[in-house]
């Protein structure tokens, strides 16, 4: 799939795109943490050069009814796009994340290169209508179908770029490493033969991923371990130690059993383990961290790291319910993310978040920041800061030297939107559903993605998504 624009090269070697000038106007707009009315951004190299509020629309300007900022989406793995709604029989024993596991598994059997490009700028396409506007793509697929590396063995992982490139979504790529199917270095599975490579097999992978982003507009690579099942201590040391600056992302206490697991190798929980002894900071993501005692959740908030919650796929999987309401009183960050890629959405998942508090505490309002405070915003504001934190990106908010990362929301419903101002807007498009505030229009670095709700390559990327689903589903 080719790039959607042509490219040009700077002299830092980085290739990104030209970008014109470009002034956007909302009736309001969520700038620098505060809502305007009458707003025009001024975009230039991709980037918020101006803002002015209490102005009028001129000829030229781009009108929409409510700009705020796009999201970042902490956690995906975008081939799962492609067995939604495949693991929802019930098997003959209870099933759990582990079942679900095999299921995916054996999906990978037949996905080819081409199949992987398909399903991925599907699943990025349904991103940015649904209001995000870069990924953390958790990459662990690298080998061909029988196991062995590629004849280029970053195949996958510019596949990923490619889909990227193709669908202009803001990409940080997460190549992880994977080598064991369990606490202590258990040998890995027949299931797993697609993702098992040694240490120094990595580290190559890792630099041709750094290439690779090299050839998209602001995208950037960092490093994920596995998990703590995946990967053993003296590995974690040596892959950590591969990215001097980029983020570190790595999934942690998703399951009961896996912390069952870990407990018996090494006698630690795995977030109380990973606390002890890897350098977590403000670098680090732990994707879903769910089962914590008190004492693990304390010391995680005041770590600096963010926690990835993925509140969807957590729901779909069974995992549990995260303590949110403890870690954010210690001052704890947390981003979204879109993980198994089941449903994809923003609001959806900022939502299924505040509900499952709302289910485990017999509560309403139970992530609002303070008494008076919003829920949607609230929810709003813990995405953009944890987004921005776990993949070290500067999209933290619209603002003078910002990406231009916009989301222009229309209200469905006309009437509401000549008098509905302010939080009450997220609290619509988080809380509404379809019938609320919808994706209008997304611009990212500047560049218009998405239109009238759809992005523009939507209907050429579907068809080669339904083509590939066909043959990946046929018997
Ligand atoms: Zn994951």
């Amino acid at each position: 799939m080719l790039p959607e624009t042509p490219m040009q090269v700077t002299s830092e070697n980085q290739t990104v795109n030209a970008s014109p000038i470009l002034r956007l106007w909302f009736e309001a707009a969520l700038v620098a943490g505060k809502w305007e009315e009458r707003v025009r951004l001024t975009i230039a190299d991709g980037n918020v050069s101006r803002v002015e509020h209490g102005v009028a629309a001129e000829p030229g300007d781009e009108r929409g009814s409510v700009g705020i900022p796009g999201l970042a989406n902490v956690h995906s793995h975008a081939f799962q796009r492609g067995m939604s709604g495949l693991a929802e029989v019930r098997g003959p024993a209870s099933d759990s994340f582990w079942t679900w596991r095999e299921i995916m598994y054996h999906f990978l059997d037949r996905l080819t290169p081409e199949d992987m490009e398909a399903v991925a700028a599907q699943a990025y396409v349904e991103m940015l209508e649904s209001g995000f506007v870069r990924v953390g793509e958790f990459h662990y697929v690298h080998h061909d179908c029988a196991g062995k590396p590629y004849d280029n063995p970053g195949e996958l992982a510019e596949r990923i770029c490619g889909a990227a490139a193709a669908t202009g979504i803001g990409l940080t790529l997460l190549p992880s490493f994977y080598a064991h199917s369990g606490f202590g270095g258990l040998p890995p599975t027949t299931g797993q033969r697609r993702f098992v490579t040694s240490p120094d097999e990595f580290a190559r992978l890792y630099e041709n991923a750094a290439r690779c982003v090299r050839t998209l507009p602001r995208a950037t690579v960092g490093v994920a371990p596995h998990s703590l099942r995946a990967v053993t201590p003296g590995e974690l040391e040596r892959i950590v130690a591969l990215d001097k600056e980029g983020p570190i992302h790595i999934h942690v206490a998703e399951q009961a059993k896996e912390v069952a697991d870990c407990v018996a190798v090494t006698g630690a929980r795995p977030v109380e383990w990973l606390l002890d002894n890897a350098p977590v900071d403000g670098r680090w993501c732990l994707i879903h961290a769910t089962h914590m005692t008190p004492e693990e959740t304390d010391a995680l908030a005041r770590s600096g790291a963010t926690v990835g919650l993925c509140p969807v796929t957590e729901a779909n999987l069974g995992d549990g319910t995260f303590p949110a309401v403890p870690f954010l009183a210690q001052g704890g960050q947390i981003g979204f993310g879109t993980d198994s890629n089941v449903a994809i959405g923003a609001a959806a998942e900022l939502c299924q978040l505040e509900y499952s508090q709302r289910l485990s505490s017999l509560g309403r309002n139970v992530l609002a920041a303070a008494q008076g405070r919003s829920s949607g915003r609230s929810l709003y504001d813990l995405a953009l800061a944890g987004g921005s934190a776990a993949l070290s990106d500067p999209a933290d908010g619209l603002g003078v030297g910002n990406p231009a990362d916009v989301v222009s929301l229309r209200c469905d419903y006309t009437s509401l939107a000549a008098r509905e101002r302010g939080d009450a807007v997220l609290d619509r498009f988080v809380f509404g559903g379809r019938s609320g505030y919808a994706v209008d229009k997304v611009w990212v670095g500047g560049r218009e993605k998405v239109s009238a709700g759809r992005h523009h390559r939507r209907e050429e990327i579907a068809v080669s998504f339904r083509r590939t689903l066909q043959r990946l589903l046929s018997p």
